[in-house]
């Protein structure tokens, strides 16, 4: 989580909503990404979505399923999706979003997935909450 919040902080330096992701196998990293909708123009541009391609070229499977991914960030819709495709071994996310995240519609991950919450979570909220309060101003 350490990393994914590094790369949060590279998506708030260049003006991009902060969330990052890594994933891991094996105890590796084999991806890290960050959030680029503003660079990339391309509204799936999450840093989930971008961490999920870049896993499964690295793997040459598109399943994941012996794969953790660390996110800042509770994941959206349709990254929770994405990783119900990819079938995830476990999704680890730092701080709740009440009101974007996939849980406010229910349980989106895969069967298989475990599910863990909360890491890093004060963190990860601050980083957000300080990047929009950056917009307003
Ligand atoms: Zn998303």
């Amino acid at each position: 989580m350490q990393e994914a919040f590094r790369q949060a902080k590279y998506a708030f330096e260049e003006g991009e909503i902060p969330i990052g992701a890594v994933i891991v196998s094996n105890n590796r990293i084999i991806a890290k990404a960050y959030n680029q909708t503003e660079k990339l123009n391309d509204v799936t541009a999450h840093a989930e979505m971008l961490a999920l391609t870049a896993a499964a070229e690295y793997l040459g499977n598109k399943y994941l399923n012996d794969c953790t991914m660390y996110v800042t960030v509770e994941p959206c819709v349709m990254c929770a999706g994405a990783s119900y495709w990819a079938q995830l071994k476990r999704v680890v996310y730092g701080a709740p979003e009440p009101k974007r995240g996939y849980r406010r519609v229910g349980n989106l991950l895969h069967p298989k997935t475990e599910m863990v919450s909360g890491i890093m979570a004060q963190e990860c909220a601050e980083l957000m909450a300080s990047f929009f309060a950056g917009k307003r101003n």
